[in-house]
C-alpha cells in the first residue's frame, strides 16, 4: 500500500468523508520536511512527510498548531492527523491557500498577534516539549521566567554548541552570561503568553480573503517579546505590523536590550545546526549582551 493510501484512509477516518488522494503534487520552501498538496478534486489538504523517527516531532506540532488554533485571535491551519506509513511519518492539516497581501493586512497581523499573545497560561513553558528547526526544545514548567530562558532556553543550546566542538570563546562567554542573566532579565517580570515561537518572515502569509495566517510552530508559553524579537531577526516583517502591534499591546521599557538575548538563543540554533557565520554572530550577540552589564 503506498503512503498516499494510508494518508488517504487517515484523512477519511477523522473527517468522516471518504477522501481519495487523487493527486499530490510536492510543495517547495520548507527547511526540515518534504510537503505535499494532496487533493481528491473537492478537498485539499498540506501535508509534511520525514523519516519514521519525525513521529514526534509532528505529534508536537500538530498540539502546537490546535493551541493556536484554539485561542482563536490569528489563524493557523487546523491539524487533522499524523502517523506513520513505508516507513517516513506524516503530518496532515488544513490547506491554505495564500493570497495577495493588501495595504492593511500587516497591520492585522500585529493587532492579531497582540490577541495572541493575551492567552496566557499559568507557567512558563509547555505541556510537551517540541523541536526549534530540527533541534529538541525543552518545554518543562517554570514559574520564574529568568530561571527558564537560562536553564531551558540558552544552556541546552550551549552544550549543544560545545558537543558540536564550538568552545572556547563562546563557550567562556556564555557561561558568564548565564551567571549574570538575573542582572539582565531578573527585574523583568513578564506574563506567560502563547507564542508562536519560531516567527520569522518565512512563518507567516495571508489567505485569499487577506486574514493573517502563522505556521510551523513552536509553541510554549513565553514572555511576548521573545516572539516580537524574532521578526526583526532575519527580516520581513512591515513597519505597519510593528505600529498595529505597540498601538494594541506596547512592549515594555528596555526590551531594545532584551530582544538581543532572546535572539540569541535562535542565533545559536542556527550556529548549531548549520555553523558557519553563526558562530561567529552568536559570539557578538554575547560580547554585547555581557558589555550591558558591564
Ligand atoms: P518546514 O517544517 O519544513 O519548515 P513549513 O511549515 O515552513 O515547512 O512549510 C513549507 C512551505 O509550505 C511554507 O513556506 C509555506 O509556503 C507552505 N505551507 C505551510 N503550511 C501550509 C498550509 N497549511 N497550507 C498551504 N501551504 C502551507
Amino acid at each position: 500500500m503506498s503512503i498516499w493510501t494510508t494518508i488517504a484512509t487517515h484523512i477519511t477516518t477523522t473527517t468522516g468523508k471518504p477522501f481519495q488522494a487523487a493527486s499530490h503534487q510536492s510543495i517547495s520552501g520548507g527547511c526540515i520536511n518534504s510537503a505535499a498538496l494532496v487533493q481528491d478534486g473537492e478537498r485539499r489538504f498540506f501535508v509534511k512527510l520525514n523519516r519514521a523517527a519525525a513521529l514526534e516531532m509532528f505529534a508536537a506540532e500538530s498540539a502546537g498548531l490546535e493551541e493556536i488554533v484554539e485561542a482563536g485571535a490569528i489563524r493557523a491551519p487546523r491539524p487533522l492527523c499524523h502517523g506513520t506509513a513505508g516507513g517516513q511519518a506524516y503530518l496532515v492539516m488544513e490547506y491554505i491557500e495564500s493570497g495577495a497581501p493588501r495595504a492593511a493586512d500587516a497591520a492585522l497581523l500585529g493587532e492579531q498577534l497582540a490577541a495572541l499573545h493575551h492567552a496566557q497560561a499559568e507557567h512558563f513553558g509547555w505541556k510537551m516539549d517540541n523541536t526549534i528547526g530540527a533541534t529538541p526544545q525543552d518545554n518543562t514548567c517554570d514559574d520564574d521566567w529568568c530561571h527558564f530562558w537560562g536553564k531551558r532556553r540558552l544552556a541546552p543550546q550551549l552544550n549543544l554548541a560545545a558537543r558540536n566542538g564550538y568552545r572556547s570563546r563562546l563557550q567562556q562567554r556564555g557561561e558568564k552570561l548565564l551567571v549574570e542573566l538575573p542582572r539582565l532579565l531578573g527585574e523583568h517580570q513578564p506574563a506567560p503568553s502563547l507564542l508562536h515561537g519560531d516567527l520569522w518572515s518565512g512563518n507567516y502569509t495571508f489567505d485569499a480573503e487577506g486574514m493573517p495566517v502563522i505556521f510551523d510552530p513552536a509553541v510554549y508559553y513565553g514572555d511576548r517579546e521573545a516572539d516580537m524579537a524574532m521578526t526583526e531577526l532575519f527580516g520581513g516583517f512591515s513597519p505597519d505590523f510593528y505600529r498595529a502591534y505597540e498601538a494594541t499591546w506596547p512592549l515594555p521599557p528596555g526590551y531594545d536590550v532584551r530582544k538581543h538575548l532572546y535572539n540569541l538563543y535562535h542565533i545559536l540554533n542556527h550556529a548549531n545546526l548549520f555553523g558557519g557565520g553563526y558562530v561567529a554572530q552568536a559570539e557578538n550577540m554575547l560580547d554585547r549582551l555581557l558589555s550591558e552589564i558591564g
